[in-house]
């Protein structure tokens, strides 16, 4: 006997650095967002998709909602997030433990403006050595709006995960599933090992830098062995160059193995790679030039 099919979009929202990609590389079980100390990490808007048995839950990780801010590339990001909202089955809002500042106070406002169930989840647990702290706090934010269901969590030790997929699977709808069981993302490979490049230069490098910098696959040619690949890292003016390049090249080599070895992962093929830092004036300002580099300023979500 067959079970009626459950499918439907999760959007995972919050202020940036609560956890949001985290979350969705435990729930999904791959590393399909990448993730920094950093704020601001996540620059598009990515799908994870999980299917147990019968259920396909199609989570959208977003890059965090925060006020409006002038540059081009911020102001992408507001609008993606706002976009995901909309259509969201469910909508599942992440904050920190004990922080719930103007930034919270925004988001919800935009969540009132929506029909969806809406999962509180309290994340970093583990950070509260005083855990009575937290029943005061919660009791608070419960009177600001009416979630379906408040979950606190750990995402690092894995406290209540599971218990946040089972509330998400009772509030999905009935319907065929979207995408092909097997598969984890809707990003292209090329994408994922841009990404993956960029994960190691956020890592590397100092504060400033992740705003203004972004990654191409230039090249990828695949032969039975080894897969070849050139990417270009795009700094905004020339006196950045250094920074990502490192005494002797160093830095640089070092992003490159680093990368070369989580690239490898994806592929489950040995590579070869090959990083360029080139300069692309103020194009984090530039709405053409995001388009350029693959952003969509109007995204959407196919
Ligand atoms: P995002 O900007 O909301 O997507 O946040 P990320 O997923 O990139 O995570 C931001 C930082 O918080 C990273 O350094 C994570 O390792 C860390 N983090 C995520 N979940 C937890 C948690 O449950 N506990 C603690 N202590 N740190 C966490
Ligand atoms: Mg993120």
């Amino acid at each position: 006997m067959s079970q009626t099919e459950k499918c439907g979009y999760v959007a995972i929202i919050g202020r940036p650095n609560v956890g949001k990609s985290t979350l969705l590389n435990s729930l999904v079980g791959k590393k399909v967002s990448i993730i920094s100390p950093k704020p601001q990490t996540t620059r598009n808007q990515i799908i994870g998709i999980k299917t147990i048995g019968s259920t396909q839950i199609v989570f959208i990780d977003t890059p965090g909602l925060h006020k409006a801010e002038k540059r081009a590339m911020n102001r992408y990001m507001n609008r993606l997030a706002s976009s995901v909202i909309v259509d969201a089955d469910v909508i599942i809002f992440m904050i920190e433990a004990l922080r719930f500042t103007d930034d919270e106070e925004m988001i919800l406002q935009k969540l009132k403006e929506t029909q969806a169930p809406v999962i509180l989840v309290i994340n970093k647990i583990d950070k509260i050595k005083d855990k009575s702290r937290l029943l005061p706090f919660i009791e608070s934010i419960k009177t600001k709006f009416n979630f379906a269901e408040i979950v606190p969590m750990s995402v690092k030790k894995m406290d209540n995960v599971n218990l946040l997929e089972e509330s998400i699977i009772e509030f999905l709808p009935e319907g065929p599933h979207f995408y092909p069981d097997e598969q984890v993302t809707d990003k292209n490979e090329r994408f994922q090992i841009a990404e993956l490049i960029r994960e190691k230069l956020i890592m590397a490098t100092e504060e400033e830098l992740p705003y203004s910098t972004t990654v191409m696959v230039d090249s990828l040619e695949e032969d039975e062995k080894l897969t070849k690949i050139s990417a270009i890292i795009w700094v905004e003016r020339e006196g950045q160059k250094p920074i990502v390049i490192g005494k002797d090249g160093a830095l640089l080599k070092k992003i490159g193995t680093l990368a070369r070895k989580d690239i490898e992962k994806l592929l489950g093929k040995k590579v070869f790679l090959r990083l360029w830092v080139k300069v692309k004036s103020d194009w984090s300002d530039d709405e053409r030039a995001l388009q350029s580099l693959g952003y969509d300023p109007t995204p959407t979500r196919e």
